[in-house]
């Protein structure tokens, strides 16, 4: 990848997506410096405009941005960086430059939330005691809580059935996660039903 620097004045854009929600966290600008600084070191160094200096993103807060992953435009004029974020992004405190919410959707945030409490072994969480008693256990729940929205279906209370949906969609995050997949792979699985 060969970024054209000398086109755009020797700055260039660079958006900031969470790796994981694919959100846009902010956007900043880099000279050739900064790219070559951020490549190295694997945290992003923009050439802040107003500090007319390099400026790595955290450098006083502490909230860094971990590149993941670097792709360029078609014209070579635009920087996309996937990053995972420490704490937020925003000086103003907000997670993203263009506000609080506003993420590939809760159910992702959700599932990243249930590997967290997976991955971090959190004694108290219900997600990772249930985990811990393995996937047998966690797939008779699934079914459980399928059958409960069955049950609800028949009835006519809509709370009910709205609650038992969401117990059923929580239950089949954690059996995804416990049997090693994501949502993604069952959405890819669904797109290659439609060709
Ligand atoms: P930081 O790089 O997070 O240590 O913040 C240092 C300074 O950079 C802050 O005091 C702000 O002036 C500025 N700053 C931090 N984060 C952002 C951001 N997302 N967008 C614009 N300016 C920022
Ligand atoms: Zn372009
Ligand atoms: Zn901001
Ligand atoms: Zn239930």
């Amino acid at each position: 990848m060969k970024i054209d620097f000398n086109k755009t004045n020797g700055l260039v854009p660079v958006i900031i997506q969470d790796n994981r929600t694919l959100q846009v966290l902010m956007l900043g600008y880099m000279n050739e410096e900064a790219f070559e600084k951020t490549k190295k070191e694997g945290i992003v160094t923009f050439f802040s405009r107003s500090k007319n200096r390099l400026w790595t993103k955290g450098e006083e807060s502490g909230n860094f941005l971990s590149v993941k992953n670097i792709t360029i435009d078609c014209d070579n004029d635009t920087i996309l960086i996937k990053a995972i974020p420490k704490n937020v992004v925003c000086h103003t405190g907000s997670f993203s430059c263009f506000g609080e919410k506003d993420s590939k959707g809760f159910l992702y945030e959700l599932e990243e939330k249930i590997s967290q409490r997976i991955d971090n072994k959190v004694n108290i969480s219900y997600t990772y005691s249930l985990y811990q008693k393995g996937i047998n256990k966690v797939a008779q729940k699934v079914g459980e809580e399928a059958v409960e929205l069955v049950i609800e279906a028949k009835d006519n209370n809509d709370e009910l059935f709205k609650n038992e949906a969401a117990d059923l969609l929580y239950h089949f995050l954690i059996l995804l996660k416990a049997k090693g997949f994501s949502l993604e792979d069952v959405e890819k699985a669904l797109e290659t039903r439609n060709k």
